[in-house]
């Protein structure tokens, strides 16, 4: 037998599901791509020419491990302002990915627990399992609200951290103030960490409305928490990789130390453009895309069960007609929308992820395709 030189590590994580949907697009010609994780807008123009600008300016080499200074000064700033305290240090990272394999390091033992809702983010439980600890997903079928029961029940003397992603992906659903606090309210009871992914904060859709007047960040109200943010969803930087971390002192500055034996730091043109990009109205955006998601949820509800989404740009419907949702995506395919099967966010197959980045026309058309498949 030939020697496998894979470790346990690696094998232990399962890349099938989002696999074989990449599989399937590949052989579509132009599809209404409904599956993409990321804005259809591009980086704000000031923040490109301040990213040439450092580039040509010579901006390129390594910067200091936790960032360059006036990003993390700035956002300080700002984030102490919306805590209502200060935040303390920020640590700039590669990306909220980045920030996230560092932050599970920096608290997870082999055999610790993580609880999360499902449907997650993916990368939580793998992100858990390569670092030998155990992600607990904890249903929240079918309105995708944390139910505290069902947290209490899944805690054992091992859980350590409670994972909190809102709005979230797959479902685009924004925990309330209620059930924030009662996550607060379990966290303290159990000594947990609260590692809050606030990736797609800035698309919170109440604020728009002038209705989210409460308490945003479980920070605010609870000083165990990490809150991690970004700029790859607000502002279309998926590529540039900065992300960032504050709260939980110790924890940010031992993720600090574990950035300089992994990425060093985070890109250091993309750092002076992500600076730039703090003073880049991005409002109309995201009202373009609260209309998105009131043309997709409109549409949808004709024929799909579909709780209510209140941001990122993800709605979470039910697979029709006792289909799972794998055979439902398989004949979303066959008609040329590409949708994401539910079982690549969920220990359930029963509905599909739509992410409505995208133009007015396509998404109008795709959801008529799947109406009618429905
Ligand atoms: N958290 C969530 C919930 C996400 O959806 C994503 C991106 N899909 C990330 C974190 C990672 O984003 P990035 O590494 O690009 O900052």
């Amino acid at each position: 037998m030939p020697r496998s030189f894979i470790s346990d590590r690696a094998n232990g994580v399962d890349a099938s599901g989002i696999r074989k949907v990449f599989d399937l697009a590949a052989k579509m010609v132009d599809p209404i791509n409904l599956s993409i994780g990321l804005p259809d807008f591009d980086v704000p123009d000031a923040a490109k020419v301040v990213a040439a600008k450092a580039i040509e300016s010579g901006q390129n080499r390594y910067t200091q491990t936790q960032g360059i200074a006036p990003l993390r000064e700035r956002l300080r700033k700002d984030l102490s302002a919306e805590i209502g305290r200060d935040v303390g240090e920020v640590l700039i990272t590669s990306g909220v990915s980045g920030a996230l394999l560092l932050a599970i390091m920096a608290v997870i033992n082999p055999g610790d627990e993580a609880i999360f809702l499902d449907p997650y983010f993916v990368m939580y439980k793998h992100l858990l399992t390569l670092t030998g600890g155990k992600g607990v997903p904890v249903d929240s079928y079918p309105d995708f609200k944390l139910v505290p029961e069902r947290i209490e029940a899944a805690i054992t003397p091992r859980t350590k951290m409670l994972i909190l992603n809102s709005p979230g992906n797959p479902t685009g659903t924004v925990l309330s103030e209620a059930e924030l606090k009662a996550a607060i309210e379990i966290a303290k009871k159990h000594n947990l960490l609260i590692l809050s992914d606030e990736i797609y904060e800035p698309f919170l859709y109440s604020r728009l409305a002038g209705t989210q007047n409460g308490v945003y960040s479980p920070l605010a109200l609870y000083e165990n928490v990490l809150c991690l943010r970004g700029f790859s969803k607000s502002h279309a930087m998926t590529g540039w990789r900065v992300g960032y971390a504050f709260g939980h002192a110790e924890v940010v500055a031992q993720m600090t130390k574990l950035q300089q034996y992994t990425f060093v730091c985070a890109p250091a043109p993309f750092q002076y453009a992500a600076l730039e990009s703090l003073d880049v109205d991005m409002s109309s955006y995201i009202a373009a895309y609260a209309k998105k998601r009131d043309l997709v949820v409109g549409e949808l509800s004709k024929k799909f069960e579909i709780a209510p989404s209140g941001g990122a740009f993800y709605v979470f419907p039910k697979a029709p007609n006792g289909l799972t949702a794998t055979e439902f995506v398989e004949k979303a395919i066959a008609n040329n929308v590409l949708i994401i099967p539910g079982k690549v966010f969920s220990e359930r197959d029963t509905h599909f992820r739509i992410s409505y980045a995208t133009t007015d026309e396509k998404l109008a058309e795709g959801c008529r395709i799947l109406n009618n498949l429905a």
